[in-house]
């Protein structure tokens, strides 16, 4: 692992060029800029736990493919062991950073790509897997971030593809030449972008035949010719430009993942950077794949924002003299309820786990679906006893000008007070936190990311086995199997 600390993720950013607009400007150094930083910190995060002795096993992993020591997150899961292992290491980089720390992403892709790469070698003769198996090793042994890039625009989305009026609105190639393809679209929401080394490009849904130019698996360098990113605003993102930290919230690290547009316009992918070219009939796998391992992660990774939260609200409970009230304290257990439900959720998916052909693990789907389907629930209804328990007092707070002016800030002093003994800066920096991890932005990647609700119930309904499920129910009710079912 060449990318070891902090320091050393930094300094690989910096030594980057990536093109990155933010409200209309060019930023330079992402490491630096306010908008970009919380999120840079956040990723550094999934660098420096792997240094830490208490988290390393979590952290690190042994390479398949070469022996190596690496970070969990360019790994190729090898057991179920592998698959709650990384559960676990989410949880605690969640607790730790409050926000998304945007590493899974690439790591689920490079998951689903590898198992699904070996399954179309065996079947065509190809070797995608080779080009793929040479292309990670760089990854583990320099320990790059890659951005997994899945996501496309899908201008009218009752059209296939090839059918839209714009054929941009899906990535795809444009050209082939003997040396490789050059490819053009963009790619939405990607998490992590605008800090990582690397893009894994792929496919955002399962194509036909008619869509072959679109069936498109590669690597990319960050800064390749041709790439331009352009980065999301976040609620009240503002407040990080002078350094305002306690209106922020959460000075330290972002609202949420840090999300970019990545727009490809023309961008040259040599060969041995193609892993899949043409064979749409693949695509539905590793779309599939890949969305059952980032679902799986959400009982995770949100469940450490929702311990931080539980946490929160529970000092500012103390700070207003409230902690003792029953229905405070119903609240909170209901709280850590719904949390390690959740969480077991995403055990369990890695319980269930199951070796593909190639020895790379899969989850199991449906628990997966199901656990990301009650984030969009649960997760919502966590902030919705957060700011109960909290009060009005979150929308209602000065500025942190107000609490530092000469004329005014004896003022919010005496009159946001609390109980005596806790000072009135932490009672207003808590409930920021608790603004920040509730409110505006943060919110919507539980909702939407790893797909919205209702990409999980299509799932659910489809891996329901109701054939077998109606089969039980006849054979308790004493009804011949052999009559049919009306449909
Ligand atoms: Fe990882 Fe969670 Fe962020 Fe997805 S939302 S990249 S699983 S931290
Ligand atoms: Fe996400």
């Amino acid at each position: 692992m060449k990318i070891k600390t902090t320091a050393d993720y930094l300094t690989s950013l910096q030594k980057l060029n990536p093109t990155i607009y933010y409200r209309g400007e060019r930023i330079k150094d992402v490491t630096r800029h306010p908008a970009t930083a919380p999120h840079v910190r956040s990723a550094a995060m999934t660098f420096s736990l792997a240094n830490n002795e208490k988290y390393r096993d979590l952290a690190t992993a042994t390479s398949h493919l070469t022996g190596n020591t690496i970070s969990r997150f360019t790994h190729v899961h090898q057991s179920v062991e592998d698959l709650i292992k990384k559960i676990k290491l989410l949880r605690v980089l969640g607790q730790k950073t409050g926000t998304c720390f945007q590493r899974c992403v690439g790591f689920d892709g490079i998951n689903a790509v590898y198992t699904v790469a070996y399954e179309v070698d065996q079947k065509l003769g190809t070797d995608y897997l080779e080009r793929f198996k040479k292309w990670l090793i760089d990854v583990q042994d320099e320990n790059r971030m890659v951005v997994g890039a899945m996501t496309d625009p899908k201008g009218d989305r009752s059209k296939s593809p090839a059918q839209q009026s714009d054929p941009d609105q899906y990535v795809r190639v444009v050209k082939r030449t003997d040396d490789g393809v050059y490819i053009r679209g963009a790619k939405l929401h990607m998490t992590g972008a605008v800090n990582s080394h690397e893009i894994l490009v792929m496919p955002t849904t399962a194509l036909d035949e008619q869509s072959a130019d679109y069936a498109i698996v590669c690597a990319i360098p960050i800064d390749a010719k041709g790439i331009t990113m352009i980065f999301g605003r976040q609620a009240n993102d503002s407040r990080r430009d002078n350094l305002e930290n306690i209106d922020s919230g959460k000075p330290r690290f972002g609202a949420v993942g840090g999300e970019a547009v990545i727009v490809f316009d023309d961008v040259f992918v040599p060969h041995e950077k193609i892993f899949l070219n043409g064979e749409a009939e693949y695509t539905g796998a590793i779309v599939y794949r890949f969305a059952a391992h980032h679902r799986a992660n959400y009982g995770a990774c949100k469940t450490g924002l929702m311990d931080v939260l539980t946490g929160a609200v529970s000092y500012l409970a103390q700070a207003q003299g409230t902690a003792k009230a029953s229905h405070i304290k119903e609240k909170v257990t209901e709280m850590i309820h719904l949390s390690e439900t959740l969480y077991s959720s995403s055990i369990a998916t890695s319980a269930e786990g199951w070796p593909t052909p190639s020895g790379g693990y899969m989850v199991n789907t449906m628990l997966a679906n199901v656990c990301k389907q009650n984030v969009t629930r649960f997760h919502f209804e966590i902030a919705r006893l957060a700011l109960d328990i909290a009060g009005g007092f979150i929308a209602t707070l000065p500025s942190e000008h107000d609490l530092k002016s000469e004329e005014v800030g004896h003022l919010v002093k005496k009159y946001f007070s609390g109980v005596e003994g806790i000072p009135v800066e932490d009672r207003i920096k808590i409930g920021r936190l608790i603004e920040a991890m509730t409110g505006g932005t943060a919110l919507v990647e539980s909702m939407h990311g790893a797909g919205s609700p209702q990409a999980q119930r299509v799932m659910i309904f489809r891996e329901g086995d109701l054939t077998n499920k109606i089969k039980l129910a006849k054979s308790l009710a004493g009804i011949r199997q052999k009559q049919k079912s009306i449909k």
